[in-house]
Protein backbone atom coordinates (compact mmCIF):
# COMPACT_ATOMS: atom_id res chain seq x y z
CA UNK A 1 0.00 0.00 0.00
CA UNK A 2 1.28 3.33 -0.94
CA UNK A 3 2.22 5.71 2.01
CA UNK A 4 -0.08 8.68 2.41
CA UNK A 5 1.44 11.95 1.37
CA UNK A 6 2.20 14.45 3.78
CA UNK A 7 0.65 17.50 4.30
CA UNK A 8 2.39 20.29 2.80
CA UNK A 9 1.38 22.98 5.47
CA UNK A 10 0.47 21.46 8.76
CA UNK A 11 0.84 24.36 11.47
CA UNK A 12 1.21 21.34 13.96
CA UNK A 13 3.53 19.74 12.59
CA UNK A 14 6.15 22.63 13.42
CA UNK A 15 6.45 21.68 16.81
CA UNK A 16 7.41 18.12 15.88
CA UNK A 17 10.39 18.98 14.44
CA UNK A 18 13.78 17.58 14.67
CA UNK A 19 15.22 18.79 17.94
CA UNK A 20 18.53 20.66 17.26
CA UNK A 21 21.26 20.10 19.01
CA UNK A 22 23.65 22.81 20.95
CA UNK A 23 25.83 23.60 18.36
CA UNK A 24 23.15 24.78 16.03
CA UNK A 25 21.00 26.75 18.89
CA UNK A 26 24.57 28.37 19.38
CA UNK A 27 25.01 29.12 15.53
CA UNK A 28 21.24 30.79 15.49
CA UNK A 29 21.35 32.51 18.76
CA UNK A 30 24.58 34.29 17.28
CA UNK A 31 22.63 34.85 13.61
CA UNK A 32 20.07 36.63 16.22
CA UNK A 33 22.45 38.33 17.71
CA UNK A 34 23.68 39.70 14.29
CA UNK A 35 20.35 40.56 13.60
CA UNK A 36 20.09 43.19 16.47
CA UNK A 37 22.34 45.51 14.98
CA UNK A 38 20.88 45.85 11.65
CA UNK A 39 18.70 48.29 9.97
CA UNK A 40 15.76 45.57 9.50
CA UNK A 41 15.70 44.82 13.53
CA UNK A 42 15.54 49.15 14.20
CA UNK A 43 12.50 49.13 11.25
CA UNK A 44 11.17 46.34 13.58
CA UNK A 45 11.13 48.01 17.16
CA UNK A 46 10.11 51.19 15.55
CA UNK A 47 6.96 51.35 16.49
CA UNK A 48 7.78 50.37 20.10
CA UNK A 49 4.78 48.12 19.78
CA UNK A 50 4.72 44.32 20.87
CA UNK A 51 4.28 41.89 18.05
CA UNK A 52 1.76 40.15 20.08
CA UNK A 53 -0.48 42.07 22.77
CA UNK A 54 0.49 45.33 20.63
CA UNK A 55 1.02 47.57 23.80
CA UNK A 56 3.45 49.93 23.25
CA UNK A 57 6.45 49.73 25.45
CA UNK A 58 8.49 51.58 23.31
CA UNK A 59 11.55 50.44 21.12
CA UNK A 60 14.34 49.79 23.32
CA UNK A 61 12.04 47.45 25.88
CA UNK A 62 11.16 45.42 22.71
CA UNK A 63 13.06 42.06 23.06
CA UNK A 64 13.46 39.51 19.65
CA UNK A 65 11.08 36.73 20.02
CA UNK A 66 11.71 33.74 17.68
CA UNK A 67 8.23 32.52 16.50
CA UNK A 68 9.00 28.84 15.87
CA UNK A 69 11.68 28.68 19.15
CA UNK A 70 15.18 27.87 18.44
CA UNK A 71 14.79 24.89 20.67
CA UNK A 72 12.09 23.26 18.43
CA UNK A 73 13.93 23.66 15.19
CA UNK A 74 13.57 27.35 14.53
CA UNK A 75 16.08 29.60 12.52
CA UNK A 76 16.86 33.23 13.22
CA UNK A 77 15.47 34.46 10.04
CA UNK A 78 13.45 37.51 9.52
CA UNK A 79 10.44 35.36 9.02
CA UNK A 80 10.80 33.84 12.11
CA UNK A 81 12.09 36.97 14.36
CA UNK A 82 9.70 39.17 15.86
CA UNK A 83 9.73 42.39 18.24
CA UNK A 84 7.61 42.05 21.35
CA UNK A 85 7.46 43.43 25.31
CA UNK A 86 9.10 41.11 27.88
CA UNK A 87 5.72 40.04 29.45
CA UNK A 88 4.82 38.36 25.92
CA UNK A 89 8.18 37.13 25.56
CA UNK A 90 8.11 35.39 28.89
CA UNK A 91 4.55 34.04 29.13
CA UNK A 92 5.28 32.71 25.26
CA UNK A 93 8.36 30.59 27.04
CA UNK A 94 6.20 29.34 30.01
CA UNK A 95 2.64 28.58 27.91
CA UNK A 96 1.99 25.25 25.70
CA UNK A 97 1.60 26.16 21.92
CA UNK A 98 -1.89 26.00 22.23
CA UNK A 99 -2.34 28.49 25.34
CA UNK A 100 -0.27 30.61 24.08
CA UNK A 101 -2.30 30.40 20.79
CA UNK A 102 -5.60 31.47 22.78
CA UNK A 103 -3.64 34.34 24.79
CA UNK A 104 -2.97 35.94 20.67
CA UNK A 105 -5.97 35.29 20.49
CA UNK A 106 -7.69 37.16 23.01
CA UNK A 107 -5.36 39.96 22.47
CA UNK A 108 -6.08 40.63 19.17
CA UNK A 109 -9.96 40.22 20.24
CA UNK A 110 -9.66 43.42 22.76
CA UNK A 111 -7.57 45.43 20.29
CA UNK A 112 -10.81 45.08 18.29
CA UNK A 113 -12.86 46.52 20.49
CA UNK A 114 -10.50 49.25 22.06
ZN1 LIG B 1 3.32 41.99 24.46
Amino acid sequence: MARRKKKAIDPYSFWELDMPDAADIRREKNKARDLRKTRWWQQQTASGCCHYCGKEVGSTALTMDHLLPLSKGGRSSKENIVACCKECNSLKKSMMPIEWDQYCEKCRESEKIS
